[in-house]
């Protein structure tokens, strides 16, 4: 009967399309929360920048690490994060639909399992989703271009919104600050946040301003000032991801 059965519905796996990821290239999975302006307008998220909520993307990112071996390397700023899998990963056989589906579905469930260490006093008022992607990066000056554009767009949003809101809470309406800032460069927005609010922009947290790194380090315990020993641990870390100081002192992280 079950063998039967089997052989009758055999037919309806030719419908599957196979979405397999291009072999040997960087399977980058962007993930980003879904109605996230509002969701952290209902959870009363700080503005521009609430740190608590950032540091809950980044131990959920942290708990992904951890779980899928072959993520190597995770980049975070606002509600997003970017998983890196290494080259020549074979999870799910390089199914797209699986491994974004798996990751993101995990991300999520840590994130709202994690929300009360985060957050004691701020009920979940809904469940949030994340949206998933998964984009294949063939070379190392690719997949090195993708990480400095998701920075170079921390930077840009970061500044934009640091402007926006010091605007908004010094009295100004929101179609007010947007118009004061239109067309601004980079410079000019300094300036005003120095002029105006007395703010040096490259003092605000680096958190803030350079996005998150989650990847696997050496952790060294000591014993009186002597290496005892040496285990790998998922870290988070803040560095400039453009320039090639981090990537030169961490190279196996996109080794090929
Ligand atoms: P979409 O569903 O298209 O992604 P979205 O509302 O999530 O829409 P995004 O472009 O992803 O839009 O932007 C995320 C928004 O979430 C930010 O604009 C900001 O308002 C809010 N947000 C995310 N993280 C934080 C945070 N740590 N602190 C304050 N606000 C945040
Ligand atoms: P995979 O990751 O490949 O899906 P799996 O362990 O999830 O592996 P499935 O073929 O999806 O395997 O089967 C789901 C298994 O989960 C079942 O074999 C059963 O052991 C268990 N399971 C799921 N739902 C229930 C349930 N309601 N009650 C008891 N066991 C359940
Ligand atoms: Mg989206
Ligand atoms: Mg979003
Ligand atoms: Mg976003």
């Amino acid at each position: 009967e079950q063998n039967v059965n089997n052989i009758k519905h055999e037919y309806l796996k030719l419908f599957q399309s196979e979405n397999k990821l291009l072999p040997f290239t960087w399977i980058v999975i962007r993930i980003d929360g879904s109605h996230f302006h509002r969701f952290s307008e209902v959870q009363g998220f700080e503005k521009p920048n609430d740190e608590q909520a950032l540091k809950l993307m980044n131990v959920s990112a942290v708990a992904v690490l951890e779980e899928f071996n072959d993520i190597v390397f995770a980049y975070g700023v606002s509600d997003e994060y970017s998983f890196v899998l290494k080259k020549n990963s074979q999870l799910y056989q390089r199914r797209a639909s699986e491994i974004v589906s798996a990751v993101v579905s995990f991300f999520s469930s840590t994130y709202v399992i994690k929300w009360k260490e985060f957050f004691p006093e701020k009920e979940l008022k809904y469940p949030p989703n994340f949206d998933g992607r998964a984009v294949c990066y063939p070379s190392y000056e690719i997949i090195r271009d993708y990480f400095a554009w998701r920075q170079v767009d921390c930077h840009i949003n970061n500044q934009y919104n640091t402007c926006f809101w010091m605007l908004v809470k010094s009295g100004k309406s929101t179609r007010e600050a947007q118009s004061l800032l239109k067309g601004t460069q980079a410079l000019e927005k300094n300036q005003m946040l120095s002029q105006l609010f007395g703010i040096d922009y490259n003092t605000l947290p680096v958190i803030f301003r350079n996005g998150s790194s989650v990847f696997w380090d050496k952790e060294m315990v000591t014993d009186n000032g002597v290496v005892a020993k040496s285990h790998k641990k998922v870290v988070v870390d803040h560095p400039n991801i453009i320039e090639d100081d981090f990537w030169g002192a961490h190279p196996l992280i996109l080794e090929t």
